[in-house]
C-alpha cells in the first residue's frame, strides 16, 4: 500500500511509513462503501492495484456463514486522506460496468 501522506510505498504489516513516519493506525478511518459479496473482492483488488490502504469489516455470524442478505454486508474503510481518491476509483468502476 502507499502512504496517504507522502505516497511512498509502505512495506510490511506494521503500517508505519518509513519515509515520513506516518502511522496508518492513527489515521481516521472512514466508510468508503458497503457492498455485498462478491463485489468486495472486486473492490479489494481495485484498491490493492492502486496501493490504497483499506480495512474490510465483515459482519459474521458465528454459527453459520451467511453469504446472502444483510448479514453478509461488507464495509470497506479507508483512511480519510485517500477517501476522495478511492471514491473516484469506485466511480470509474461503476462507469465501466454500465
Ligand atoms: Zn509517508
Amino acid at each position: 500500500m502507499n502512504c496517504p501522506q507522502c505516497e511512498q510505498m509502505i512495506e510490511g504489516p506494521d503500517a508505519v511509513c518509513k519515509y515520513c513516519g506516518y502511522d496508518l493506525s492513527s489515521s481516521t478511518w472512514v466508510l468508503l462503501t458497503s457492498v455485498y459479496p462478491p463485489n468486495d473482492l472486486i473492490i479489494e483488488s481495485l484498491l490493492n492495484s492502486y496501493g490504497i490502504p483499506y480495512k474490510i469489516l465483515r459482519r459474521e455470524v458465528s454459527q453459520m456463514p451467511v453469504t446472502v442478505g444483510p448479514m453478509a454486508e461488507v464495509r470497506v474503510m479507508v483512511p480519510q486522506q485517500v477517501l476522495d481518491q478511492a471514491k473516484a476509483l469506485l466511480q470509474e468502476l461503476d462507469d465501466q460496468s454500465e
